[in-house]
């Protein structure tokens, strides 16, 4: 059975069950403070367990894309090493919402896995809960029985709470869970040990396929547990687990799903999967972070240096790592499976195929810069090598080790395997107590502690009223204390509101909530899946009371003026640039509007000056807003609107229309009733943000206005500044130009001097053991001066050895040169004699065996370099 058969049976056999099927949401989270990755089935369905809303369905299957890499959930070392993790992979899934309990749940996973999927029951073992004495809990006895019905008992297995306990995180919906293991031993080896023995014990080919969690507490910050109100079942089955048990492969990477791509990697390294443990690990590194990586891109997050985007930025270079240390690919590889990945997931999750090239442009230009590094940091060790060398020692210092991996992105492994080539070691406890040091440094910075939710009055729901009106009635219904970096504060759910959380680039609405006796500031507005949360830095005196809340509606108002504009904006974008004009992030408050998309050259001026143009225009045409609340999602699609990837639509989305035929988006934003009032458009910056990424920044309204006065003002300051000459630019070309000549006139007085020192300092060579020595004081007005200074002399004098200090622009600078032949002959090292007498001015440097520089802090200690010079070389004074 193919793979893609697997996943069909799987979505069919609970719809004939009366489950509906939900597409995956994106893999990347966005209003979730407690999850960057999408990391079970379940995320997606939180606001049902938490009661925060009622689920649309009761009966729900799916196919989930997931990613462990991060958080709670990390398999990241253990993937490519065996073969059955990955970081990104589909977790089939049905649910029930506060429908059936355990019992359907645990009858229909035996019967999909045995009569439909055929999987041999004797090779099927299930774990239950066994209680927990801290916790206060009993065994799972309901499952047991109603397993026991089906499978004997000698094949039941009574789990701790480790492995049959599933929580989200450290508070929240939790409950018991049953799992299913597959043994894929052979016959033989299952006739010498019994598969119960080995079920949990990171046995290879004894896994665990199913889980099925039955979620019946909650559990709150200080630890207890309390009945949930509606009981739920959350089952996770990974896909490419299920599908190495059906098609009896004794790895994941062996069946249909992967061995196209190992076939791929394998014939452009020239190398055979199967043949020796380090290039199959690389192999199955780079096929399962391909997939990672792409579908994070496609859901929209781009490598970065901060957060998710870093997470990323990680995944690939791991793969690029593996590609080149063990698979010989010194130059970018990994963006060429992009056109088989497409392929191969094209029908159930389309968005990489939608975004082939972009996401290919992204990673090679990723893989190219991580390349670079590579190299870099290769020179590094290179020199670091050197100075070992020199100085005798054998073992690399853990900090060194950790610079490495921390600027260069040189992993440790790496590091230690260069050194073995070269007969040294690497202190690896100290890399790890850098590391460590690291850790807590960051996770300091992050924490944040967050309390229960306090609840007020009644939960029925919170109504959003903020399109229509911008002052309410509201009464708290719960609330809680958080503590973070910024330091102590309230988060306020109220049961109406006028704030806009802020979400789709657009920020959170501030103002103030008032009653009879007092005024509390709203500092933000954010929202926590569909909960919309206000942020406060005290509590009421009274939390019952009826507050009137009011948004500030000033900033509301210029933040409406930017978030229009911003849709003005695409639509000029897809008419100037095309239709590949893709949404990749977007700002907006009250200041600006930032928007990114996908483009993959530099805008001219012209093509700015068009946009801006057409945009403009339709601020002039004063079009007024179409405002569409309800609209059934194809109904949408259908009227055209602009969808994002990587964004979650409901089955009932908001249209915003200026002009039919210009803009129409989904979105869920504040928009101005008309576009007049936005006054002007003006872009003020475009730039690249990332390969295939540009950025537009803009202002509207006032901002706009001012920035054209600023412009103004400055040509005029600029035309007194030059005695308001007639043609003002013509008069700074002539500047500019005399300003060139007086350079060049400059440059060759310097050159004169230059040539006089070094006649000079070849009057002053003292011979030593055959060689003539130089060292000198000289004035100099650059580095590079200084180093050419060096190279004449090298070619003028044979066999010479040369130190020059120098002071340049305030700081202290030395150089020093070494005929190539004494390299050898006398086993001279300018990189180890700069570094030495670097010392004297409290500085570093480096650079090839025959010609090093080094700079320093101490300009005072230049003399002593000297004195330290002629000691060293034994010349007299
Ligand atoms: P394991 O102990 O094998 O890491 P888990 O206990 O972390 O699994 P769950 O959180 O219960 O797994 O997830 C449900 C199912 O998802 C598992 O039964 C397994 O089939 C699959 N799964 C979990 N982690 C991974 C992974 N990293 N790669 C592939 N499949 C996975
Ligand atoms: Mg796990």
């Amino acid at each position: 059975m193919k793979a893609k058969e697997i996943r069909n049976l799987f979505i069919e056999f609970f719809e004939s069950k009366k489950h509906q099927y939900i597409p995956s949401s994106p893999i990347v989270v966005k209003n979730d403070p407690t999850l960057m990755f999408t990391n079970a089935g379940m995320n997606q369905f939180k606001d049902y367990f938490l009661g925060n809303e009622d689920p649309k369905f009761l009966r729900v299957a799916n196919s989930q894309k997931c990613l462990r890499v991060s958080g709670k959930h990390n398999d990241l070392e253990e993937v490519g090493v065996d073969t059955y993790h990955h970081t990104m992979f589909e977790m089939l899934g049905n649910w029930s919402f506060g429908d059936y309990f355990k019992k359907e749940a645990i009858e229909w996973a035996w019967e999909l896995l045995t009569e439909v999927y055929d999987l041999p029951k004797d090779r099927l073992y299930v774990s239950v809960f066994g209680g927990d004495a801290g916790d206060n809990l009993e065994k799972d006895t309901e499952a047991f029985q109603i397993w026991n019905g089906i499978v004997p008992e000698s094949r039941i297995i009574f789990g701790s709470k480790k492995d049959n306990f599933w929580e989200m995180g450290d508070t929240g919906p939790c409950g018991p869970c049953s799992e299913i293991h597959v043994d894929l031993r052979s016959e033989e080896e299952r006739q010498k040990v019994n598969g119960f023995d080995l079920v949990n014990n990171d046995h290879p080919q004894v896994i665990e396929i199913w889980n099925l969690v039955f979620m019946q507490f909650n559990r709150i910050s200080d630890g207890s547990l309390k009945e949930l109100p509606a009981k739920h079942v959350d089952t996770g089955m990974g896909f490419e687990r299920l599908v190495r048990a059906i098609q009896n492969k004794s790895s994941n990477y062996d069946t249909d799903v992967f061995s196209p791509f190992i076939q791929a990697v394998a014939t452009k390294s020239g190398m055979e999967y199967g043949k020796d443990e380090k290039t199959d690990i690389a192999m199955r590194v780079i096929v399962d972070h391909i997939r990672a990586i792409s579908f994070t891109i496609a859901d929209g997050q781009l490598p970065s240096n901060n957060k998710a985007g870093y997470v990323i930025r990680r995944i690939l270079r791991r793969a690029v790592r593996y590609g080149y240390t063990f698979l010989g690919f010194q130059k970018p590889f990994l963006y060429e499976l992009l056109p088989l990945l497409a392929e191969t997931f094209g029908d159930i999750f389309p968005e990489v195929a939608a975004q082939q090239d972009f996401i290919a442009k992204v990673i090679m230009e990723e893989e190219n810069s991580f390349l670079r590094t590579l190299d870099n940091g290769l020179k590094k060790l290179d020199q670091i090598k050197d100075e070992m060398a020199a100085s005798g020692q054998k073992v690399i210092e853990g900090k060194i080790a950790f610079e490495l991996y921390d600027t260069f992105g040189f992993p440790l492994d790496l590091t230690s395997l260069i050194a073995r080539e070269n007969g040294l070691s690497v202190d690896e406890k100290g890399f790890a107590s850098e590391m460590e040091k690291q850790k807590t440094r960051s996770r300091a910075a992050a924490e944040q502690e967050t309390g229960d939710w306090v609840m007020v009055g009644e939960d029925e729901g919170v109504e959003f009223i903020g399109y229509d009106y911008l002052e309410s009635q509201s009464r708290i219904v719960k609330y809680r204390q958080i503590k973070d970096k910024k330091g102590d504060r309230f988060q306020l759910v109220l049961d109406r509101t006028p704030f806009y959380a802020e979400s789709g680039g657009q920020v959170g609405d501030q103002g103030w909530l008032q009653s009879e006796a007092e005024t509390i500031k709203v500092l933000d507005t954010k929202k926590e899946n569909d909960l919309i949360v206000h942020f406060v830095d005290r509590l009421p005196s009274k939390e019952d009371a009826v507050f009137s809340s009011k948004v500030d509606g000033e900033k509301r108002k210029l933040s409406m003026n930017n978030h229009t504009a911003t849709h003005l904006l695409h639509a000029a974008l897809k008419q100037v640039l095309g239709e590949h004009v893709q949404q990749k992030g977007s700002l907006v408050n009250e200041d600006i509007l930032r928007f990114d998309f996908s483009h993959f050259a530099k805008l001219t001026e012209e093509e700015i000056s068009q946009v801006e143009s057409i945009v403009n225009t339709k601020i002039r045409e004063n079009i007024a807003l179409n405002e569409q609340r309800n609209v059934p999602i194809a109904e949408a699609k259908n009227q055209g609107a602009t969808a994002l990837f990587g964004e979650k639509y409901g089955d009932f989305v908001r249209v915003i229309t200026f002009d039919k035929n210009f803009s129409v988006e989904l979105c869920g934003g504040t928009h101005v009733s008309s576009t007049g009032v936005i006054g002007l458009f003006k872009i003020v910056s475009e730039g690249s943000i990332s390969a295939g990424v540009r950025r537009i920044e803009a202002i509207t309204a006032n901002a706009a206005e001012s920035y054209v006065n600023d412009q103004f003002q400055l040509v005029k300051e600029i035309q007194e500044l030059l005695k308001n000459p007639r043609d003002v630019k013509k008069s700074i070309e002539a500047l500019i130009q005399e300003l060139n000549e007086l350079r060049k006139e400059l440059e060759s007085l310097h050159t004169q001097k230059a040539g006089a020192l070094k006649e000079e300092l070849i009057r002053g060579i003292q011979q030593v053991n055959g060689t003539n020595l130089i060292i000198a004081q000289v004035s100099m007005p650059s580095a590079d001066a200084l180093k050419k200074l060096a190279f004449e002399l090298k070619n003028e004098v044979e066999n010479v050895i040369a130190v020059l200090a120098a002071e340049i622009e305030g700081k202290p600078q030395v150089a020093v040169l070494v005929s190539e032949n004494l390299v050898s002959e006398k086993s001279l090292n300018a990189g180890v004699l700069v570094r030495e007498l670097a010392k004297e001015i409290d500085g570093g440097g480096g650079g090839q065996p025959f010609f090093a520089t080094a700079g320093g802090k101490n300009l005072s200690g230049l003399p002593s370099v000297l004195v330290k010079a002629k000691s060293l070389l034994g010349q007299k004074d």
